[in-house]
């Protein structure tokens, strides 16, 4: 099946029109119309090799939304026409230890991402979500639950479920006092997933301007991270801090916000962080913590949960035509709160 995508060409080629081959369904596949695709910063780190790698030509795009087109035989779950989503992962090995927890993300044998991995199979260089088409092994396809918008639902897959899966290893819920560092694509969604779970959010910003936002996002009120008079009533406050700061940055002013046996997660991929004391995790037995994306079944969980609780990310709608403007002001913060490409744009366009 020949498939119309958008694909950097190199480290400094925007991204253009590109026509390639998806593969022909085995047994197991499910081919899907894709008809919207989330903009996750991964995909602008990915198409300008910012952490080296990159596979190239490169497609991305990991948060799909799309519509069931055909099936191979051993498939049962899907039908055509079935709205389906496809988040990070299109495959795993199934057996190794992370895989039977249902922590694919951490598969001892290597997960494989849905751009820029290798097919288990074939070898090939998997191409994502910013394309007409795709096809994903039946176990990584998710059913879209009825009441989420398939407009508006494609952040869940990478900037939700990053988030969610922290907030449900630590336990957010009634009687958890949250903080969410960063009000973007993944900190609105931790503030409105922990507000929804029960958590009392507070949201952590480096601008007081921001505070009416946070507040209609669901934080309780908002914590200055410049104003240190007011980090300091506020230490000790905390049980979790989901930390969504995209950059490198010092921990230093948001560890004592923690209280006893309190935990900083950080679910950003920043290389090194600026040195912290170590005092401040020895008082109170402080701990950080990493995470990362989710495994299957608790991102099914978690679509289940935003269609119950009527949760659903902020979006603006673009074409894929407009990608890289998109990309420019995603760098600068300018986007309420993630883009998402309506493919119904890529319709009439010729490959180059
Ligand atoms: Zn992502
Ligand atoms: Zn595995």
């Amino acid at each position: 099946m020949i498939t119309l995508g958008y694909a950097a060409r190199n480290a400094e080629s925007p991204l253009r029109p590109w026509s390639f081959q998806r593969r022909d369904l085995r047994p197991d596949d499910v081919a899907i119309e894709i008809l919207y695709c989330g903009v996750c910063h991964s995909d602008l780190h990915t198409a300008r090799n910012d952490w080296g790698g990159t596979l190239y030509p490169s497609v991305p795009g990991h948060e799909i939304v799309g519509r069931v087109t055909a099936v191979g035989p051993q498939v049962s779950g899907f039908r055509p026409g079935d709205v389906v989503a496809v988040g990070t992962l299109v495959d795993s090995c199934r057996s190794c230890p992370a895989c039977a927890s249902g922590e694919e993300q951490f598969c001892e044998k290597g997960v494989v991402g849905t751009y820029g991995g290798r097919d288990r199979v074939t070898g090939e260089t998997t191409w994502g979500g910013y394309s007409a088409a795709i096809v994903v092994r039946d176990s990584f396809v998710l059913p879209l639950p009825e009441g989420l918008d398939p407009a508006v639902a494609g952040p869940i897959l990478c900037a939700g479920i990053t988030v969610w899966s922290p907030l449900r290893r630590w336990e957010a819920g009634p009687g958890t006092k949250l903080g969410v560092i960063g009000i973007g694509g993944l900190g609105h969604m931790a503030i409105k997933l922990g507000a929804a779970l029960g958590a009392e959010v507070t949201a952590i910003t480096t601008s007081a301007a921001k505070a009416e936002e946070a507040a209609r996002l669901g934080a309780a009120r908002t914590l200055v991270s410049k104003d240190p008079e007011a980090l300091k009533a506020a230490a000790g406050s905390l049980d979790l801090i989901i930390d969504t700061v995209p950059v490198k940055h010092d921990l230093t002013p948001y560890l004592p916000l923690l209280g006893r046996d309190g935990t900083l997660v950080i679910v950003g991929m920043i290389g090194p962080t600026e040195p912290f004391h170590t005092g401040l995790l020895l008082r109170g037995r402080r701990r950080i913590s990493g995470s990362a994306v989710g495994g299957v079944a608790e991102t099914r969980e978690l679509l289940d949960f935003c269609a119950e609780k009527g949760v659903a990310p902020d979006v603006e709608m673009i074409r894929m035509q407009d990608i890289e403007a998109a990309f420019a002001r995603m760098e600068k913060g300018d986007v309420k709160y993630r883009f998402v490409i309506d493919m119904a744009s890529l319709k009439g366009e010729a490959a180059a």
